[in-house]
């Protein structure tokens, strides 16, 4: 959706003066990208209309740069759909804990691994959380919400002698009473497709604890149908909010425009990858400029400080200032980089780069630069000097990787170094570099 909607903007930017007619055209291009992004064609026609009618009043055409006028105008239609004003939107905490959470949705939706990222989303901030297995028809659920609460250090709940998912989730409520645990989180059961067993199963649940929230999970990859889906168990279960997932597959933004107009339920949070650390609170503003291709400055920098400690990040850059950058600091960078994600949903973050088009930065290229890193021994890692071809061959075999490789490696370890002295030269060298940020 960004590339298209990208394209219609810089057509515009490149004509001097917009005029009735262009704006009509520009009105048609955004159009179509939405149509084609997967946007339900009830919430364009009315997204359309609004955008018109603000468009062709006084402003655009009688401002002196109509196109960041227009594009503005898009924006501002573009938060108002996705939820209207700039704050995300919260979760109702009950004010005699446990908060009780239910997650809904289709099977792969994606609620168990959500369940997990909205757990360690929460004990960031010091509360404790009961994970619940309510998902008894496939052994490996279970199992897979047990792996995830040991990697977050949450409790979990499971009673494998039951499949009676009402009695689970009310002994778990009874658990969550006696632990005094801050929320509790309830990983139900999804189909392939909606039906009546499994929904009069979770309006069951759901009359026996009372949740406070009932979160809809979907699956943005599957654009129309989440929607359609959603409207479902909405009508059946009167959820309180939607968690998108997947967000970080092709169809970004098709679903999440349309699922909030149509079920008229706030979005909460979404999911931007497999890993823990890919979930995000749900920003509209911050959402409609990652459509709109102009980067998320805002949720980058939130990931940075959520992931990067500042005096390991200051010790390591005032070393790297002093003495150079080695191997030993090459991997405490990428350690301090992959704690914030996955590369590839760091770089969607970045304004400019999210309208380059398919990125091919790859997770699997550090992971390789890693190894052979490695495979040095701490000696080498601090002076790449010392690696003569005896080295590199033994380096490489250890490390599956190739002499040409490591070469390679050396060559970049050497530019950096170079940039980064010439940048030092040009910020005098009374400048610490360490303290620019
Ligand atoms: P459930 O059946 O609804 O509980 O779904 P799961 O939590 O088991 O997830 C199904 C699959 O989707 C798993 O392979 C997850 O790793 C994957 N998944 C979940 N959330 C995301 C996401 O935000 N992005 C991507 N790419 N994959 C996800
Ligand atoms: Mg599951």
């Amino acid at each position: 959706l960004n590339e298209k909607l990208t394209a219609v903007f810089k057509g515009m930017r490149k004509q001097i003066r917009i005029s009735e007619e262009n704006i009509q055209d520009a009105l048609k291009q955004v159009r179509i990208a939405l149509l084609e992004a997967d946007v339900n064609f009830k919430v364009v026609k009315r997204f359309i209309e609004n955008v018109r009618e603000k468009a062709l009043g006084e402003a655009v055409l009688k401002s002196l740069t109509p196109d960041q006028v227009f594009i503005k105008i898009v924006h501002d239609e573009l938060v108002n759909v996705l939820g209207g004003d700039d704050a995300a939107a919260k979760i109702n905490l009950n004010s005699k804990p446990p908060t009780i959470i239910m997650m809904a949705g289709l099977q792969g939706a994606g609620k168990t691994t959500t369940s997990g990222k909205l757990a360690r989303f929460f004990m960031k901030s010091g509360k404790s959380v009961l994970l619940v297995a309510a998902d008894v028809y496939r052994p490996a659920a279970i199992d897979q919400l047990e792996i995830l609460g040991r990697q977050i250090k949450a409790d979990v709940y499971t009673d494998r002698s039951t499949k009676d998912v009402v009695k689970i989730a009310s002994d778990a409520l009874a658990y969550a009473k006696k632990t005094a645990k801050d929320l509790m989180i309830i990983d139900t059961a999804g189909r392939l497709h909606i039906d009546e067993t499994l929904m009069d199963e979770l309006v069951r649940t759901k009359d026996a604890v009372n949740p406070d929230e009932i979160l809809f999970v979907a699956d943005a990859m599957t654009g129309q149908d989440a929607v359609t889906v959603a409207k479902t168990f909405n009508d059946k279960l009167n959820a309180t909010g939607i968690i998108l997932t997947k967000m970080d597959g092709d169809a970004r933004g098709g679903a999440a425009l349309s699922i909030k107009e149509v079920t008229g339920k706030p979005l909460k949070f979404i999911a931007i990858g497999e890993k823990l650390e890919d979930f995000e609170q749900f920003y509209p503003d911050r959402m409609a400029s990652r459509i709109l291709g102009m980067g998320d400055i805002v949720s980058l920098v939130e990931r940075a400080q959520d992931a990067i400690d500042p005096d390991e990040a200051d010790d390591l850059a005032s070393k790297i200032q002093k003495k150079g950058m080695d191997f030993e600091d090459m991997l405490k960078q990428f350690k301090m980089i992959k704690r914030m994600g996955s590369l590839e949903s760091i770089m969607r973050l970045i304004p400019g780069l999210s309208a380059a088009g398919p990125m091919n930065v790859d997770d699997r290229q550090i992971k390789r630069i890693e190894a052979i890193i490695q495979s040095m021994t701490p000696h080498e890692r601090k002076n790449a000097k010392i690696l003569n071809s005896s080295r590199k061959k033994r380096i490489a075999r250890g490390s599956g990787s190739s002499v040409n490789e490591i070469n390679k490696l050396c060559t970049q370890l050497e530019q950096m170094n170079k940039m980064m002295k010439r940048m030092k030269q040009k910020l005098g060298s009374g400048k610490d570099l360490s303290k620019m940020n």
